[in-house]
């Protein structure tokens, strides 16, 4: 923006709503009110559209859910004309694909770029927002409406000692966009979820040395990923209708769902025939539609966990040494009570000559020197490169990292600091005129295909929008009461899983200090879709308006 543009937006503008993100789920928002006339001002800290898929450039970057079902439902046209090459593609496509959206809807220029937001305060008197950015921008808006996004907030500075390292450091979330030159360099890659196994597995065969620091490993499931002819997604567009309304039924807004009755009412040759089935799809199903009680029951837990194991283990030629690195034990944790990343000769990389595993159980990460990472027993690991695949503040931290304040000054960060608590993750008790999307407590903040949970929030809060102001209402919040029972409702949801006793940004454990609590409502992505419209037909019950 120039100069004199950015003079003029210093003055107070004034808006009905302000939204944040530029992602998928900012598009969409901006899209709907702007559709249904309302005066929309939109920030985005990246300099372009896409969100995660803008920041998260790094080598390998891609998405694990299919290409059929990460999409817009808003329109069966432009679903036709986007023709996706393979099953799950690469963050360049997906990246091109969001830009496409943003051009066909004219969405770019409801946005300023290249700004972030700093501070959003509550004027009770006004019933609005006044929303500061790091440009100097000053707006005032009735309604502030977050899709910052769930893992929009990375862990980058997570060592001492990184800024004397003489060589360069990235985190994978905020990757350059120009390429990085890895030939004959020694990188260091620290941390194996979904983000890290992607770097490892792409890396390898570029650098001269690979030292993978890997501290919990990670059950996996090897993706298959099939080229998509335009004959292939001219048969997949005329499905439009049928996938749009499966994915909005099924437990996690897949297409898939739990289909094979209960793992008690199997053989366990059965069992293993189905495990078979879904390993050989190379899909997230083997997680997310094989038997529901592997995320409830222990014995079905430990049961399919043997299975990926062995499965792994069979991968790594049976190295006993390799195993132990990079393969759960039985008594680490289970199978799917965190996030089951999808990867590509992952394993196999590590009987490359050129890569090494460096086991951050045997001696932890003290800190950053400036060859290299120096680890608790004092031993230093020479590298050029290093990479930091080291997670995010998951589900608060694109909020929390806002200085948001509600009734009576109240602070986001203070009181989520406390205890994490959401109305449905669509607003939250003490922030009137504040909607939230992939916040804590709802499906979008973790368990769930986002494009299917993200689009769901948006047309929730969109349609709420538009049915305060048909009632000529100005102001709308969260009563405690109704907060209280979905906080109640979402933990006795969550301590029946499995997945509370597991350490992971699920459960916002990798952050110190943390309150632990499931980000992600699993009671499913149909179920708690159909909470929502219960809610909105019965006139925004729970909800004060005036
Ligand atoms: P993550 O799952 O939080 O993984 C962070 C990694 O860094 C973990 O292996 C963690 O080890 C390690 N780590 C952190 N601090 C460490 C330390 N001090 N010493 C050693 N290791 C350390 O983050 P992510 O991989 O970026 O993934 C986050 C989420 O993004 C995924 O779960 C997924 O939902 C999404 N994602 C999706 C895709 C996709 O669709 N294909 C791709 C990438 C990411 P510990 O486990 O021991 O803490």
């Amino acid at each position: 923006m120039s100069a004199v543009a950015r003079m003029s937006a210093a003055e107070t503008a004034h808006y009905d709503v302000v939204v944040i993100g530029a992602g998928v789920a900012g598009l969409y928002q901006v899209y709907r009110l702007r559709e249904a006339g309302f005066k929309v001002k939109a920030f985005e800290a990246g300099s372009a559209v896409g969100g995660t898929w803008y920041w998260n450039r790094y080598p390998g970057a891609r998405f694990d859910s299919e290409a059929e079902i990460y999409q817009y439902w808003f329109s069966k046209d432009m679903y036709a004309q986007w023709k996706p090459t393979e099953r799950f593609p690469a963050q360049p496509e997906t990246e091109a694909w969001l830009n496409h959206v943003a051009d066909l809807h004219d969405l770019r220029k409801h946005y300023s770029f290249s700004t972030r937001v700093t501070a959003a305060h509550y004027d009770e008197t006004a019933k609005r927002w006044t929303v500061n950015t790091d440009q100097g921008d000053t707006v005032t808006a009735q309604f502030f409406v977050s899709c910052g996004g769930m893992l929009s907030a990375p862990l980058e500075n997570r060592f001492p000692g990184q800024v004397t390292f003489k060589g360069r450091v990235f985190h994978t979330a905020r990757w350059p966009k120009e390429a990085i030159d890895f030939t004959g360099k020694t990188v260091g890659v620290v941390g194996t979820g979904a983000t890290g196994i992607q770097v490892i597995q792409t890396i390898a065969p570029m650098v001269g040395q690979l030292k993978a620091f890997v501290r919990t490993p990670q059950y996996i499931i090897p993706m298959n990923n099939p080229k998509y002819s335009e004959a292939d997604w001219a048969k997949k567009s005329e499905g439009f209708e049928a996938l749009k309304a499966r994915v909005q039924s099924t437990f996690s807004g897949f297409e898939y769902d739990f289909a094979n009755g209960s793992w008690h009412d199997h053989t366990p040759e059965q069992r293993r025939a189905i495990y078979e089935h879904y390993w050989k799809d190379g899909s997230l199903a083997l997680w997310l539609s094989g038997f529901p009680e592997v995320f409830s029951e222990e014995e079905a837990s430990k049961d399919i966990s043997a299975f990926v194991r062995e499965k792994m283990s069979e991968r790594l030629n049976h190295d006993p040494d390799l195993i132990a690195k990079l393969v759960p034990q039985d008594s680490d944790y289970g199978f799917g009570t965190h996030r089951v990343p999808l990867e590509s000769k992952y394993l196999e990389t590590y009987l490359r000559p050129n890569v090494t595993v460096v086991d951050c159980r045997e001696s932890a990460i003290e800190r950053v020197v400036p060859n290299g990472v120096q680890m608790k027993n004092g031993t230093v690991h020479e590298v050029d490169i290093l990479i930091l695949a080291t997670g995010f503040d998951a589900g608060t931290g694109a909020l929390t990292r806002i200085d948001i304040r509600g009734r009576g000054g109240r602070s986001l960060k203070d009181d989520w600091g406390r205890d994490i608590r959401t109305a449905m993750g669509l607003g939250v008790h003490g922030y009137p005129n504040l909607f939230t999307t992939a916040a804590p407590l709802a499906p979008s903040a973790a368990l769930c295909n986002m494009t299917t949970c993200l689009q769901q929030q948006v047309d929730w809060i969109s349609d709420c929008l538009i049915a305060l102001r048909a009632k000529g209402k100005n102001e709308i919040e969260a009563t405690k009461e109704f907060e209280d029972a979905w906080v109640k409702h979402h933990d006795e949801t969550a301590n029946a899983t499995l997945i509370v006793k597991t350490d992971s940004w699920y459960m916002g454990s990798n952050i110190e200090g943390k309150p632990r609590r499931l980000l992600s409502y699993c009671g499913g992505v149909g179920v708690y879709r159909g909470k929502c419209e219960e809610v909105a037909a019965k006139g925004y019950e729970g909800f004060a308006i005036s």
